[in-house]
Parts: structure tokens; C-alpha cells; sequence
């Protein structure tokens, strides 16, 4: 199917940009136009205008300070991939950007794209919100930041406005924490059935003499994409791990109990349903990968 017509612009700076948002009622920034054309092409939206921002060099790349890694909204999910910097720090981001799509789609969607979106499917959300991410908007009154937990409300749905840009996200590094992404995939999409990110901060015992320092969870942040109607914490799991001393191969009570609490406060209306799942099925696969993503995680902070 082909989509409505729509007026296009290209902007040639972000304040260009924000004007013709402004002044195009119902227009709508592209990206990497692989979020908003496909739903174009199936009549699912139909913006009467476009603002390609794909111009905007300043919006593009990846800095590392003292206190965040900072990813321009035009870096590409390949770029993410294959950065030092994100890998290092925001380790889970890394692992959400790797494992999307394929690498037709990882060269082509932005970071910024996908968070505004809001496709209750996609990688880079539960990431996020494991990572305490925040987006840096601008729009026509200046900047704006919107954390992680205040930008998803329901599929396709933020916080974002419509005539606001993303221009960052922000992700805050800590020495202590380590962190990881986990997805199982639906088969016919590559979009995540069930995908779980986990960031643990981690305080490590004395060494008992056998090489073995068992870490204790200080602060623990889970969050799931894919499963539920939109991307959102597991504060059970979260509950759980917070104080929990992890001891290698024997802490499987530990990382289990705390699975186990992955449903905790989710009702049936909450699983996101469609023809290739159930509320039943989620609920199974949901503890199954938050059991990974910590454990991965684990494995990722003894790596460093
Ligand atoms: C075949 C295929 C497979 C895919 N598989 C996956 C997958 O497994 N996991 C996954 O997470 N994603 C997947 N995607 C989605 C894709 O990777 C993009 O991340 C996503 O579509 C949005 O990024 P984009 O840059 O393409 O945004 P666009 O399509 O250009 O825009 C998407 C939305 O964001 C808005 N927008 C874009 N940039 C900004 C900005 N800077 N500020 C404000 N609003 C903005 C647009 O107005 C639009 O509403 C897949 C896409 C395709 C086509």
C-alpha cells in the first residue's frame, strides 16, 4: 500500500527544523524512517507534513564525560553497537542496539527515532530504563529532559511532544554498575517478544581465598520491552535483588526468587497481545529472561 501524500522539508538546522514543526500543523520529524513509513505505508498514520532532520550533523555521535555517556538522537543502532564507550558504560544500550533488526535497519534508525516512537516492541526502551536514561528535548520554550520512567505511556505513545525534537540521550555511568539486555525475539518480526535489561550496582566482599568475591546489589534497575503494553520497570525483581549478597554458581535462590517476582503487579490487560502471543506465554517467557539478564549481567560485571 502506498501512503497518503504529505508535503516534505528538509531542514537545514534544529531551530529550521522546530519552525517547520511548528508551523506545518500535524508534521512530524523523520529519521531513519524506519519506525513512521512502514505505519505510512499501512495507513496506520498519515502526517500531512514531514521534517527530514537528517541534516542535523550536530544531532549525530557519541560523547563520554564524567558522569554520562551522551548519544546524539541521529546515532544510528549500528553505531551503538559497535561503541567502545557505550559497551564499556551503558552496557545494556550496546546489547539492545546489537541485537535489533538487522543490519539493513541498525545502519538506517536512530536512537532518538526509536525512544520517540515508542513501539512497544522495540530494544532500545528497556535498556533505557535500566540505565535511568533520559532524553534532552528541545522545542520552541528551550530544553526539557524527560526521564526514562516518565517517557512511555502505551504503544506508540510518549511524552514526546509533536513539535519537539529529540537531541540527546543521556546515560549516566557509574564505576559500580555493570549491566545487560536480553531479547527473545518474535521469529516473524525480529521485534522483541520479550526483551529484559538489567543494571545492577554491585559492592564487592573480600575475596575468600578461592578467587571468589561475592558481590552484594546496592541498587538494582530491571525493566521489560516487548511483553507488556509499553516498556516499563519490574519494581518486584528490583525489591528483591536490592541488598541480596550474589554468590557465583551457588546464587541461584537469589537470581530466582527474584525472576520469580516478574509478574508481580502485571494483570492480563497489561501483557501487550497479539496473534503470535498470549498473556499465558508472556508469563512464562517474562522470569525466563529476567533470570538471564541478570545473570548476564553478573557475567558483564565480573568481565570488567
Ligand atoms: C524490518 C524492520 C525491523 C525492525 N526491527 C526492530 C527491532 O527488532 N527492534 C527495534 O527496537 N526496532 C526495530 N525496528 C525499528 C527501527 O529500528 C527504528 O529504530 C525505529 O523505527 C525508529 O527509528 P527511526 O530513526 O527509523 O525513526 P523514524 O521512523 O524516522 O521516526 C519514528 C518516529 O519517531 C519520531 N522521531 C524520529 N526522530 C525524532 C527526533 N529526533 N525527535 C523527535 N521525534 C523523532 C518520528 O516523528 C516518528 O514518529 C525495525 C524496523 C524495521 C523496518
Amino acid at each position: 500500500m502506498y501512503a497518503n501524500e504529505f508535503d516534505y522539508y528538509r531542514a537545514d538546522s534544529v531551530d529550521h527544523a522546530l519552525e517547520l514543526l511548528t508551523t506545518n500543523e500535524g508534521a512530524r520529524p523523520i529519521a531513519g524512517s524506519h519506525g513512521l513509513v512502514p505505519r505510512m505505508r499501512t495507513g496506520e498514520e498519515s502526517p500531512p507534513t514531514l521534517v527530514d532532520i537528517t541534516d542535523l550533523g550536530a544531532l549525530s555521535g557519541i560523547d563520554r564525560s564524567d558522569d554520562a555517556v551522551s548519544i546524539g538522537a541521529l546515532t544510528t543502532h549500528a553505531e551503538i553497537a559497535e561503541s567502545e564507550a557505550v559497551f564499556e558504560d551503558a552496557t545494556a544500550m550496546a546489547e539492545a542496539a546489537n541485537e535489533l533488526g538487522d543490519p539493513q535497519v541498525r545502519n538506517g534508525g536512530t536512537i532518538g527515532g526509536n525512544l520517540a516512537h515508542g513501539d512497544a516492541r522495540a530494544d532500545l526502551p528497556a535498556a533505557l530504563l535500566a540505565l535511568d536514561g533520559e532524553l534532552v528535548l528541545r522545542g520552541a520554550d528551550g530544553d526539557r529532559t524527560v526521564g526514562a520512567t516518565d517517557l512511555f505511556r502505551g504503544h506508540f505513545r510518549t511524552t514526546v511532544d509533536a513539535t519537539e525534537l529529540v537531541t540527546a540521550v543521556r546515560l549516566p555511568v557509574a564505576d559500580d554498575a555493570a549491566s545487560a539486555y536480553v531479547k527473545r525475539r518474535n521469529p516473524l518480526s525480529g521485534y522483541a517478544l520479550v526483551g529484559v535489561a538489567a543494571r545492577l550496582h554491585l559492592e564487592w566482599g573480600a575475596d575468600d581465598g578461592g578467587g571468589n568475591d561475592d558481590p552484594t546489589v546496592t541498587t538494582a534497575r530491571v525493566a521489560v520491552t516487548g511483553a507488556t503494553t509499553h516498556p516499563t520497570r519490574l519494581p518486584g525483581v528490583e525489591d528483591e535483588l536490592e541488598g541480596a549478597t550474589l554468590a557465583g554458581a551457588s546464587d541461584d535462590d537469589v537470581v530466582l526468587d527474584a525472576a520469580a517476582r516478574a509478574t508481580e503487579g502485571l494483570d492480563e490487560g497489561d501483557y501487550r497481545v497479539d496473534v503470535q502471543t498470549s498473556p499465558e506465554y508472556l508469563e512464562h517467557l517474562l522470569p525466563l529472561y529476567t533470570e538471564r539478564a541478570v545473570r548476564r549481567t553478573l557475567e558483564n560485571a565480573r568481565e570488567r
